[in-house]
C-alpha cells in the first residue's frame, strides 16, 4: 500500500511573513490524515515554516541543495544546513532548474546521492519537453533522466526516493497531461525502476504527477493506479486550492 503524497512547490514565492500567513491559512482547514503532505518553501522560509508546522503532520521540503557538505560554493546551500533545520524532503532536478540553472543529469545524480546520505528524501523530477514528446521521445528521455539520476543509488535507499513525473510542457501552462498519458508515463517509470532494482521495488516506489494540477483535475489523476500523488506548483500558493487538492 503506497501512501499518497501531495507536495506544494512554492517556487520563488513568499517572503517569511507571507509564508507564515499561507501556512496559517492551510492549518485553518482540516487536512486528510491519509495523505502525506509536504510544502517545498524558499530557503529563507524553511526555518520559520518548520517551526510553525511543529506538532502537525505536514513535512517540509527544500527546492534545491548542493551535493557537497560545505566549501567554496558561493550562494549555495548544503544538505547539512538543511538537515539542521529539520528538512524532510528536497526537490531535485526540477525542470526549471534544469532549464534556467544548467542542472544536468550528472548534478542531479550527485544531489540525489548526497540527500540520501544525509537522510533527506529526494523528490526527483523527470519529464520531457514538448519538442521531445512531439518527436515521440518521451520514454527515451525519461528513462535516461531516471537511470542517470539513480546511478549508484543503493537498493536499500530507493524506498526513500519519490519520483515526480512532470512533463515540462504542462508546468505552469494550464495544460495538464491527460490522466491516461500521466498514468502511462508513471507506469513506465515504475517499470524502468523495477528493472534496475527488482520487482518488489515497484510496489513501494511512489510516483507523483506534476503539471498544472488543480482542485478540478486531482481526483481524476489520483484515481489512476500508477499515480501516487502530485507535485503542485501554482495551485499550492492558494491555501483553499492546496487544501482541496490534499483532500481530493
Ligand atoms: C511544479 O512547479 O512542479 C509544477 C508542477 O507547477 P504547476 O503546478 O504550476 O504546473
Amino acid at each position: 500500500m503506497r501512501v499518497p503524497i501531495i507536495a506544494g512547490n512554492w517556487k520563488m514565492n513568499n517572503t517569511i511573513s507571507e509564508s507564515l500567513a499561507l501556512i496559517e491559512a492551510i492549518l485553518n482547514s482540516k487536512l486528510s490524515a491519509e495523505v502525506e503532505k509536504v510544502v517545498a518553501v524558499p530557503f529563507t522560509s524553511l526555518m520559520e515554516v518548520k517551526k510553525a508546522l511543529k506538532g502537525t503532520d505536514i513535512k517540509v521540503a527544500a527546492q534545491n541543495m548542493h551535493w557537497e557538505d560545505n566549501g567554496a560554493y558561493t550562494g549555495e546551500v548544503s544538505p547539512l544546513m538543511l538537515k539542521e533545520i529539520g528538512v524532510d524532503y528536497c526537490i531535485i532536478g526540477h525542470s526549471e532548474r534544469r532549464q534556467y540553472f544548467c542542472e544536468s543529469d550528472e548534478t542531479v545524480n550527485k544531489k540525489v546521492k548526497s540527500a540520501l546520505k544525509h537522510g533527506i528524501k529526494p523528490i526527483l523530477c523527470v519529464g520531457e519537453t514538448l519538442e521531445e514528446r512531439e518527436e515521440g521521445k518521451e520514454e527515451e528521455v525519461v528513462k535516461r533522466q531516471l537511470l542517470k539520476a539513480l546511478e549508484d543509488v543503493a537498493k536499500k535507499d530507493i524506498g526513500n526516493v519519490v519520483i515526480a513525473y512532470e512533463p515540462v510542457w504542462a508546468i505552469g501552462t494550464g495544460k495538464t497531461a491527460s490522466s491516461e498519458d500521466a498514468n502511462n508515463m508513471c507506469g513506465f517509470i515504475r517499470k524502468v525502476v523495477g528493472e534496475k532494482y527488482e520487482e518488489e521495488i515497484k510496489e513501494v516506489l511512489r510516483i507523483q504527477y506534476g503539471g498544472s494540477v488543480k482542485p478540478s483535475n486531482i481526483k481524476e489523476l489520483m484515481a489512476k493506479e500508477e499515480i501516487d500523488g502530485a507535485l503542485v506548483g501554482g495551485a499550492s500558493l492558494i491555501a483553499e486550492d492546496f487544501v482541496k487538492i490534499v483532500n481530493y
